[in-house]
C-alpha cells in the first residue's frame, strides 16, 4: 500500500500517522499516572513503576525512566500534560522538566514550560540549565573498569534479577541503614522508649527472617515481592490501631510495597495528602543511555 502512494501522500500520512502516534502515547501516559496512584502494580509483584514499565509493557530502560519521569512531572504541572498531547513537549524534555523542577523549586513553572515548548531536546536542555538556580544537575558518570565489572559479576547471583545499577543502589542502601544502625547503637542507651521504636534486636531479627528483601506478597499472584531495594520496617497493625513493634507485628516493606500497603489501608487521597512532598526513593535512581555505549548515568538524589 505505502509503495503505491504518491510523493505528496506519503509526506501528509506520515504527519497524520505521528499526530496518532503522539495522541497515544500521552494516553499510555495518563493509564500509568494512574497505575502509578493507585500503586496497583505491587499485585502483579512488580516493585515500581520503572518496573513495571520495563518488565510488563517491555519499554527499554531509557524508554521506562523517561516515562515514569514525564509521570512524575504531571504532579508537578498539568500544563505538562496539555502540551504532549498537543505535540508542543516530547517526552525528553518533559522528563527533563521534572529533573528541573525539583532541583529549582521556586522557579515559575508555567514560565519555564513556555521556554522550553516546541524546542527540541538539545535546545530545551540548554535553556534550562541557563534558566536553572543550580546549574549543573547532580549527576554523576561512572564507567566501571572491568575489574570492578568482575566484581559485580561475581555477586549477581545474590542480587538475582537485578540489573548492574540495582545492585549498586543496593550495596549503597545497605552502607546507610549499616552506619544508621551503628548510630542507632550508640544512641539507644540514652532514648527513652517508645512505642514506634524498633528495637536493634528485632531488627536484627526481622533483617534474618526476612534475608533483607521485601516480605510484601502480592494479594494478586500470592508471590513474594523480594525487592532488595529501599527496603523499610513496617508496623503489619499500625500503633494507633494497636500494633506494637515487637518482632511478629514488623516486616521489612520496599518503597513500593509500603506505599501500597498504605493506599490499602488509607485510600489514594489520604496516601497523596502524606505523601505530597517525598515521592518513592526509588524514583531518584536511573539508568541513562550514552552514546558511549555502555556507560550509564547514575542520578543521584539531591538533598
Ligand atoms: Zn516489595
Amino acid at each position: 500500500m505505502i509503495n503505491t502512494l504518491s510523493d505528496k501522500e506519503l509526506i501528509v500520512q506520515v504527519i497524520k500517522k505521528a499526530k496518532e502516534e503522539k495522541l497515544i502515547v500521552s494516553e499510555v501516559l495518563n493509564y500509568m499516572e494512574e497505575i502509578d496512584r493507585r500503586k496497583v502494580f505491587i499485585d502483579y509483584g512488580v516493585p515500581s513503576l520503572f518496573k513495571f514499565c520495563t518488565r510488563i509493557l517491555k519499554y527499554s530502560d531509557y524508554e521506562a525512566a523517561t516515562r515514569v519521569k514525564v509521570v512524575r512531572a504531571f504532579k508537578a504541572s498539568p500544563i505538562i500534560k496539555e502540551k504532549i498531547q498537543d505535540g508542543s513537549l516530547n517526552l525528553t524534555t518533559a522528563a527533563s522538566l521534572y529533573s528541573f523542577f525539583k532541583n529549582n523549586k521556586k522557579q515559575n513553572k508555567e514560565d519555564v514550560i513556555k521556554k522550553v515548548c516546541g524546542k527540541s531536546s538539545k535546545q530545551a536542555k540548554d535553556t534550562l540549565n541557563l534558566l536553572a538556580d543550580h546549574p549543573v544537575p547532580k549527576t554523576l558518570n561512572i564507567t566501571l573498569a572491568e575489574h570492578l565489572l568482575r566484581k559485580l559479576e561475581s555477586i549477581s547471583d545474590d542480587f538475582e534479577g537485578c540489573s548492574e545499577l540495582e545492585i549498586i543502589e543496593s550495596l549503597i542502601d545497605r552502607h546507610i541503614e549499616q552506619n544508621k544502625r551503628a548510630k542507632d547503637k550508640r544512641r539507644s542507651t540514652k532514648r527513652s522508649k517508645h512505642q514506634r521504636y524498633i528495637t536493634r534486636d528485632v531488627k536484627e531479627n526481622v533483617d534474618k527472617r526476612s534475608q533483607n528483601r521485601c516480605e510484601g506478597i502480592s494479594s494478586i499472584t500470592g508471590k513474594r515481592c523480594q525487592s532488595r531495594t529501599n527496603l523499610q520496617y513496617d508496623h503489619i497493625r499500625s500503633i494507633s490501631k494497636g500494633g506494637d513493634s515487637s518482632q511478629e507485628n514488623i516486616r521489612k516493606l520496599c518503597s513500593g510495597c509500603n506505599a501500597r500497603a498504605g493506599v490499602k489501608a488509607l485510600g489514594v487521597q489520604k496516601m497523596l495528602q502524606r505523601d505530597s512532598v517525598t515521592l518513592p526513593k526509588s524514583t531518584n535512581y536511573y539508568l541513562e543511555e550514552t552514546s558511549a555505549g555502555p556507560q550509564y548515568s547514575f542520578i543521584a538524589p539531591r538533598g
